[in-house]
């Protein structure tokens, strides 16, 4: 008899749901807003509708949720979620959990994408892994020695608020020289801006630097050596044995063409090793099914 998971993508505005068996399939998968501007209550409730639309009568035995920011249990709030101010607030993961009648396990979207990528393209290959996601913002999910490494307050992986220059760029956290701060889209947007006067998205910087805009290359010399020498912090701190591209921001080539040179220059420790850059598989499937990882893996379907 098939077992039964749900899992869901609690995004800033929409919320997605997955419904999955014991082999890891997804079987359904529904999307709907979230609808934060109308209060706690309502969002909740749209979560609770999109499951059980989702499950369409299957019994399912757990819940895991990605969500941005970190979710905090003893302050149920979800820190670092500076876009989405509603879920900020105390309240919302008690009160889903008192309506289900399962367990909820609750997680940053980044750790989610990251056991739903590793699963995809790296298990049994790699153990020691990091996945990235670059979009609007960085944040990373790691996974050392096969298992998530969430940290003991749910904060590892914050790979977008290390600094790679002590005084460098102001981040939106308030520090300087933050990796978020050169490498996200915005952060792309803006340094084509400073030296052009014109504000376009990365992939049209990217066809620019294709016709031999100047400027788009020099925009992206720099971010190539930027993130080079920021994934080699990483591998030099963790022993990383690969690293996922995901998001919105990772369709640019150069990052596969020209970072594994600048990393791999970079690395300390045993000679002529080169850690390879992996694009993300899963597109936005990622989230919603590491989310139902986490639920397998209260049923003791899945170790990591
Ligand atoms: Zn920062």
């Amino acid at each position: 008899m098939s077992r039964f998971a749900v899992g869901i993508d609690l995004g800033g505005t929409k919320v997605e749901a997955c419904l999955v068996d014991e082999t890891r399939q997804i079987l359904a998968r529904k999307r709907r807003p979230s609808e934060p501007g109308l209060g706690r209550e309502r969002v909740v409730r749209n979560i609770l509708e999109l499951v059980a639309e989702t499950a369409g009568g299957a019994l399912f035995e757990a819940v895991g949720m990605g969500t941005p920011g970190t979710y905090s249990p003893a302050a149920d709030i979800m820190f670092g979620a500076p876009h989405t101010p509603l879920y900020e607030k105390p309240g919302l993961v008690s009160l889903l959990r008192s309506e289900l009648e399962v367990p909820l396990i609750v997680e940053n979207d980044a750790n989610c994408l990251a056991l739903a990528e590793f699963f995809a393209q790296c298990h049994g290959r790699f153990s020691t892994v990091m996945a990235v996601i670059l979009g609007t913002g960085m944040g990373s999910g790691l996974i050392l020695g096969n298992r998530l490494h969430r940290g003991p307050n749910g904060n590892a992986g914050e790979i977008g608020h290390t600094s790679i220059a002590i005084d460098g760029r102001t981040c939106e956290c308030g520090r300087r020289g933050c990796g978020e701060a050169y490498l996200s889209g915005p952060s792309l947007a803006r340094r084509y801006a400073e030296l052009t006067g014109e504000t376009l998205p990365p992939d049209r910087i990217f066809e620019r630097y294709g016709a031999g805009d100047l400027h788009a290359r020099r925009v992206f010399d720099e971010s190539v050596r930027i993130m080079g020498e920021l994934f080699a912090n990483c591998v030099n701190t963790l022993d990383l044995e690969a690293i996922v591209l995901g998001g919105g921001v990772s369709n640019i080539p150069l990052w596969y063409e020209q970072v594994p040179g600048v990393m791999n220059r970079a690395l300390f420790g045993t000679p002529g090793r080169t850690i390879p850059i992996l694009k993300a598989v899963l597109g936005d499937s990622a989230g919603v099914l590491g989310a139902a990882y986490l639920a397998l893996r209260e049923m003791h379907l899945m170790e990591f």
